[in-house]
Formats: C-alpha cells, structure tokens, sequence
C-alpha cells in the first residue's frame, strides 16, 4: 500500500515553483466578467507593473493563457517569414527546443553546438555577425538562463555581439528560468523579443506565456510573413489599448500576477536577485565544498542563481536519486533531461525561498545520494550552506551615511553633534 505523506511536499524542481500563501489565496475568486467596466483595472494595472520586472520603458508586455512555449511561438511568429536566418546557440534541452520549434515553424537556423555546461559563445556570434555583411540573419537567440545545466548566459555580452557587428538583426532572449530572480534588463540590453511564463520567478502555477516586445520588435510584425491566429500580437494590442483581450483571459493568474507583483516590488527587485544569489552561493557551497561533486556548469561563470544542475558518479543513475528522494523522502528534485539524463538531479533555488526551505532539499537530496551508494559525508552539504549563510548578509548591504549611522534613519538633520 502506498504510504501516505504527512507534511509538506518539498517542491525544489525549477518551476513550478512554490506559490506563496498570499498568492494561493488571492487566485481563490469568484469568476467575473471579463468584458465589465471594472476589468480594466487589473489589466492594465498588471501589464504596466511587468514593464518594471523586465526593466523596460519603450516596451509593451503580453500575457497569453499559455505556458513559457506559446510565448517562444508568439515571439517568433510575430517578426519573421517562413524561410528567414536566424543564429541560436544550443547547450541544454531549453535553448534546443526554442530552436527545434523555429525550425518545425520553418526557418533557416544556424545552429551553434556548444558542451552542456557552457552557454552562449559570444566570440562565435560576433564572428559570424560580422561576417553576414549582407546582414541575412534576421534574429538571434539566447537563452538567458539554461534551465536544464543550470548555465546563466551574458545577454549585456549578446547585445555588444550584435553592435560590434553593426548588425540590425532583433535579439531574441529566453528569460523564463531568469525574469525576476536574475538581472535581467530588456532596456538596456535592447533585447527585442523577451520571452518568460508564470510558474518560475513570478511565483504563479504554468497558465501564462508573458513576451516582452520592443519599438523595433513591433515594428518588425508589419513585414512579418509567418502564420499566425491564437497568438496575433495586432489583435491583442487592439483589445488591450482598452484593457481587455481577444479572448477569455485566465482571471485567477490575473489576481495572483496582481499579488506576486505586490511581492515583488515590497521586497524589491535588487533584493530578490540579491537573495537568489545569496541562496545559489550556499547550495554550491554544499555541492561543491561540502558532498566534493561536481556542477553541470563548468566554470563559476556559467554559474546559475536559479538553478544547480549536480552531477551525480559515474556508477550512479540519478533518475535514482530523484526516485528515492520523492518516494522515501517527499522531496522533488529536478531530473536530467535529454543529453544529461541520468547524469544529473537538478535543485531548483527560484522563487519564494529561504535558507530553511533549501536546508531541507539539502539534507533530503544528501539522504537519498547516501541511500542509492553515492558517498558523500553524511552532513557535509547541510554544513557547508551553513557555514556559507551564517557568514553572509542576506540582504543588500546599503551605503548608511554618517548621519543616519548615528542619530537612526529618522534623523531630520537637526541634532547638532
Ligand atoms: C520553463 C522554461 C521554458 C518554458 O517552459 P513551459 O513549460 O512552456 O512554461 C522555456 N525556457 C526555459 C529556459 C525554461 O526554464
């Protein structure tokens, strides 16, 4: 018989992550009708926050009833015809997928194989860049985070590619596993096409696909020759220039968007990438110090604060650690995908988190290794994380002046020393 599970599952796969309390009961709602006069109010109210977790101002964000995928689609359907170059960089099973769907929707991709384990090569996008004088390519790709290797990719490093290379061709960026948990700028990086769903930074269950779209991105649907009806950016933009959608929008992902947003902006942007730094540091602390394994990501410049892809000895199967760790434990672990199947578990540290909740997926994934045969000193990852945030701030160290050093931040300046 199957043993119950008391408590709580310990959800660490790297989306869907954890939905926080707050969000969970804002999503309880009666349905409404979403063509009332009131309606408008959490649309717009909505769509005009995002612009501020994407960092752009020029931009306009879409929200569709879809997963992170429909927005891949939107993204590229939107801008291109059939038939059109377009350079990508394969290194894990999220950036193979995106360029896998472009070349099913029939585009001519350059695809740049890199080891699982690195990401976007910048050199090799300028050179080839610079050497499309004819500037054939009409977009590039980039997976801003690899989900499946646990690979942060330079995007700044991209858009400087692309200017180097004077080339015109709209930068396309995959910022599912990033957009709220990693740096991500779509100003200041010009990125063009910013594609992200609901269930990973954003704190929602899967149920929106959510694209950013630049001035020069919009432009480009004009002369955009690709079949295209659900996800049509000109009949969403004549909707929401009044506030609703072409079709029945999913309103619970609505209210909860509406709160994680509040959440967000309550803990601020620089503090949530901040903590997700602060958090990635003690997981590879006990990765790397504590069990003596391996990352998937070969050098702390890939480094992601999302998500560790941990690299299991060679005698072992990981899809067995993440077996034992779910049925024994009641720990969801990442499994490896495709390439690195078996050959890695993956803890996703995105989200609504804290040292505590990654204690826990710690020490889990640490019984379930000792329990297939994987020798790792029994402790050694909890220690290390300890000792790791134990010795770091968890927030932002701000500059205090002088003045509010001493007299508290509520001095009006009027003590005289
Ligand atoms: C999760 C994810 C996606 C989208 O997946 P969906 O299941 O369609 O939401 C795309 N790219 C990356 C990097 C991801 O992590």
């Amino acid at each position: 018989m199957e043993r119950r599970m008391p408590g709580r599952n310990f959800l660490f796969v790297p989306g869907p992550t954890n939905v926080p309390d707050r969000v969970q009961r804002a999503m309880v709602v009666a349905m409404e009708d979403h063509r009332s006069s009131k309606f408008p109010e959490l649309s717009t109210s909505v769509l005009n926050d995002l612009k501020k977790v994407f960092k752009t101002e020029s931009g306009q964000i879409f929200l569709f009833p879809s997963s992170g995928t429909g927005a891949w689609e939107a993204a590229l359907t939107n801008t291109l015809s059939p038939g059109d170059r377009i350079l990508a960089a394969r290194f894990g099973q999220f950036s193979h997928l995106w360029i896998d769907m472009a070349q099913r929707l029939g585009y001519d991709v350059e695809v740049l194989d890199v080891e699982w384990g690195e990401g976007v090569p910048l050199g090799r996008y300028e050179e080839i860049l610079k050497a499309d004088k004819r500037h054939q390519f009409k977009g590039v790709l980039a997976c801003h985070n690899e989900t499946a290797t646990g690979v942060t990719s330079d995007i700044a490093g991209v858009r400087r590619a692309l200017d180097a290379a004077g080339h015109p061709a709209l930068l396309y960026v995959d910022a599912v596993s990033s957009l709220a948990s990693i740096d991500f700028r779509m100003d200041e990086w010009q990125v063009d096409l910013a594609v992200s769903g609901s269930q990973k930074g954003l704190m929602l269950p899967a149920g929106l696909g959510i694209l950013g779209v630049s001035p020069k991105a919009l432009a480009a649907t004009a002369g955009a020759r690709s079949k295209r009806c659900y996800f049509d950016l000109a009949d969403m933009i004549k909707a929401n220039a009044s506030g609703y959608f072409p079709y029945t929008p999913p309103l619970p992902m609505l209210y909860g968007l509406r709160e994680s947003l509040n959440m967000i902006f309550e803990e601020t942007l620089e503090a949530i990438f901040f903590r997700h730094h602060y958090l990635a540091e003690g997981v590879r602390a006990a990765v790397l110090d504590g069990w003596k394994l391996k990352l998937c990501a070969k050098a702390p410049q890939w480094y992601s604060d999302t998500v560790s892809a941990v690299v299991v000895p060679e005698s072992i199967n990981g899809a067995h650690v993440i077996d034992v760790a779910f049925r024994r434990y009641n720990l969801a672990l990442g499994a490896g995908l495709a390439k690195v199947a078996g050959r890695v578990f993956r803890i996703g540290h995105l989200g609504d988190l804290n040292e505590l909740m990654l204690m826990g997926a710690l020490a889990g994934a640490e019984m379930a290794m000792l329990d297939v045969g994987i020798k790792v000193a029994p402790g050694s990852g909890v220690a290390a994380a300890s000792n790791y945030w134990r010795s770091h701030d968890p927030i932002p160290k701000r500059k205090v002046s002088r003045e509010e050093q001493f007299y508290g931040s509520h001095s009006t300046g009027s003590i005289q020393g």
